[in-house]
């Protein structure tokens, strides 16, 4: 594509700044712009001409339809697709826009999950409009729709969406950091902070024809059943290596819708499974990225079809090698462009800047369940603790040069006798790090951001960044009584520094994060080793974690009990669609094929026995053969048994637990036994593509 051409592509489908300056007048353009960006109500003229001009330009872009798009509790998108066009006075239609439907939505709530909150006879939803993330369009092959970002609110205002509590809480972390950049520098010119968000996005690409021909990928995203192949990433061989023609191909259209979208890819390249790839976008404000990595994934799914590919997007596909993440890259950048989690030019900047990670690393250790729950789901337990994902410890890297700043400052202080007289020249200017990586780390502070690698792939990053961004707020709140009040603002600063990284150094680990060593020593140090969703979910009905969701208006306590138990219901769905799937494979076609097999070999053995010929190899083959087909069938009915069982627990939590312990045990079980077959029977036999068979396309 030529280079004017990629120029104009980007955004091409977004209502974004300059396209409203085509479609409004310079006076109504400045009006909206500041309503959105102070986030003021409009009033009914403007509105009037602000939903006119979104309507010329999405129909001059030749779309008919417009939808409020908002992410419910099920964790997808929702769209309900509304016509443009009218009928008119005469026999005729009109394109026509009213300008409330851009404000607001009203939606048949009682299908999306609620966890209690609505019940189906107060089943009104209402969508709002999110003027903070711009109106897009998106393409069909055939039509064009309008897709206007939402909120989604029950009748009487409780969130019934992932959006709403994650503008919340960016009105919390905006609130404090803006106080303590008030309280360090009375003169700052900064008015607004918001945490930026660059979401590296892993997913797997598997050939169409193999995924049509298994029923556990069609059906669950992963595969249930699968020996493992002579040949996985033992060679490191994937990793980074020179990208094939037909995934190239593939990448370039991913870019090119994305481009249209205004979603920027900044890398992509090889990951380390075999068929696994990653896709990073260029970081931005967080609720943009949170809609933007729906509109990557969205997008990575819908071109894959087009080039007979299909993109997993499960956090693990495939057992014995890497599964795939959502490395959630997170930073605090002002109005005024500057990154908060970048080292300074002066003392000043120095000790805003070490005041943040300190507020950080408390925020980490203070609220380590809730950050851990935010990962949690029945697809990462599978991929989290094990090849190359993050352990289910919750700890951080800072590396050794922002070590050493800490140190130094401790040491400083026992130096002095407790009596700091460093004040404002205490921070000195910091030269840029040289600090190594640390992959192994769940939260790794990596030059001017900390990447959270637990995530899992499929999730939406909005919960994880609610988390994070209320817990550093509260974290920088309780700083920032203290300095209020202070006389010395720089040496109380110091002080209270150095009490953080004593009283939360046990969160800091800059080891590796994959060894038996560090799970030891995390028990040692008291730290929580949270191995399952169940387990892990729990931290949000705490009463530490409703005080703080309360403090800060993020969910109420009745939001968050709902919330816990839509989480808790989901793990046992998807756990039970998964068990049953695996019955339906195991009973309607391995069973058959491991008897046809047993079938065969037997008749073999008895014309081999009337010709008097040696059948010792065929009588042990068929031996191991016939051990394995009925330890099948007995599993295949504990599993059942097991499944009977489940549905008779009606506490969710009780039920949860049982998926946890019975059901999964259950499924491994049956697994074991099936791979065990898988290398027994002739592949001619195998009634599906094995993991050599899809690996070895890529
Ligand atoms: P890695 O080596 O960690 O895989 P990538 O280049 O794949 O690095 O991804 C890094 C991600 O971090 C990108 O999405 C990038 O836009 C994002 N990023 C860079 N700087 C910041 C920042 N200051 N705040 C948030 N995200 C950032
Ligand atoms: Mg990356």
């Amino acid at each position: 594509m030529e280079k004017q051409d990629t120029l104009e592509m980007f955004g091409k489908n977004v209502f974004n700044d300059s396209t409203m300056r085509k479609y409004l007048s310079k006076d109504k353009y400045l009006k909206v712009k500041k309503i959105i960006e102070d986030n003021l109500e409009f009033d009914e003229e403007l509105a009037k001409s602000f939903a006119d001009a979104m309507k010329t330009w999405a129909i001059d872009q030749g779309a008919r339809y417009y939808t409020h798009w908002f992410q419910p509790l099920n964790g997808a998108t929702a769209e309900k697709h509304n016509s443009f066009l009218f009928p008119n006075s005469e026999d005729g239609v009109i394109y026509e826009f009213p300008f409330e439907s851009l404000f607001i939505g009203e939606s048949d709530a009682s299908s999306f999950p609620s966890g209690g909150l609505r019940t189906t006879f107060e089943a009104r939803g209402y969508t709002k409009w999110d003027s903070t993330s711009p109106v897009f369009i998106k393409e069909y092959k055939t039509s064009k729709i309008l897709c206007i970002p939402t909120v989604f609110v029950s009748h009487n205002g409780e969130a019934l969406d992932k959006k709403y509590p994650l503008l919340k809480s960016c009105k919390a972390i905006n609130q404090e950091a803006l106080r303590m950049i008030k309280i360090l520098d009375k003169k700052s010119n900064i008015n607004k902070v918001f945490p930026s968000i660059g979401a590296e996005q892993e997913y797997f690409l598997v050939d169409k024809d193999m995924y049509n021909k298994r029923k556990d990928l069609r059906t669950v995203g992963r595969t249930l059943f699968g020996a493992k192949p002579a040949k996985a990433q033992q060679m490191s061989d994937h990793y980074l290596g020179s990208i094939k023609e037909k995934i190239a191909t593939f990448m370039d259209e991913v870019d090119l819708e994305l481009l249209k979208l205004g979603v920027l890819s900044t890398t992509r390249h090889n990951e380390v499974a075999p068929c696994q790839y990653e896709l990073a976008p260029y970081f931005g404000d967080v609720n943009l990225s949170t809609d933007q990595n729906q509109l990557i994934m969205e997008t990575l799914k819908t071109v894959a079809e087009k080039h007979n590919l299909v993109c997993l997007l499960h956090e693990k596909p495939f057992n014995g090698v890497s599964g795939s993440g959502k490395h959630n890259n997170w930073s605090l950048t002002t109005d005024t462009g500057k990154n908060l989690l970048s080292m300074g030019k002066t003392p000043e900047e120095n000790a805003r800047f070490l005041l943040v990670i300190a507020a950080i690393i408390s925020a980490i250790d203070e609220y380590s369940d809730l950050l851990r729950a935010t990962t949690a789901t029945a697809s990462n337990d599978r991929r989290l603790s094990g090849f190359e994902a993050p352990p289910t410890i919750i700890s951080a890297f800072i590396g050794e040069d922002l070590q050493r700043i800490f140190d130094t400052i401790i040491e400083e202080k026992d130096k002095k006798d407790k009596t700091i007289k460093l004040g404002e020249t205490g921070f000195k200017a910091i030269n840029k790090f040289s600090t190594d990586r640390n992959r192994t780390s769940p939260f790794a502070f990596v030059d001017n951001r900390f990447e959270f690698r637990m995530p899992g792939s499929s999730t939406s990053i909005a919960v994880c960044n609610t988390i994070l961004n209320t817990a550093v707020a509260d974290k920088l709140s309780e700083i920032l009584s203290v300095l209020e009040n202070s006389n010395n603002v720089y040496e109380d600063a110091q002080k209270l520094i150095i009490d953080i990284m004593e009283k939360h150094s046990r969160i800091i680990y800059n080891g590796n994060g994959y060894s038996e060593e560090w799970v030891k020593e995390a028990k040692s140090r008291g730290l929580k080793d949270l191995r399952s969703a169940p387990e892990a979910l729990r931290a949000f009905t705490e009463e530490k974690a409703i005080k703080l969701f309360t403090k800060y208006d993020i969910y109420t306590e009745k939001e968050v009990k709902s919330r816990y138990e839509i989480k808790m219901n989901k793990y046992c769905s998807l756990i039970d669609i998964e068990a049953h799937t695996m019955i339906s494979i195991a009973k309607s076609e391995i069973l058959p094929a491991c008897l046809e097999f047993s079938e065969k070999l037997s008749q073999d053995i008895e014309g081999l026995n009337s010709l008097k010929i040696n059948n010792e190899t065929e009588m042990s083959i068929l031996g191991e053969a016939r051990e394995n087909i009925n330890q099948l069938y007995k599993l295949i009915n504990q599993l059942i048994d097991k499944l009977e069982k489940a549905r008779e627990i009606k506490n969710f939590e009780e039920k949860a637990m049982y998926y946890k312990e019975e059901i999964v045990e259950g499924m491994d079980n049956l697994r074991r036994t099936v791979d065990n077959l898988e290398v027994i029977v002739p592949k001619k036999l195998w009634p599906m593509p094995t993991y050599s068979d899809i690996f070895l396309e890529d």
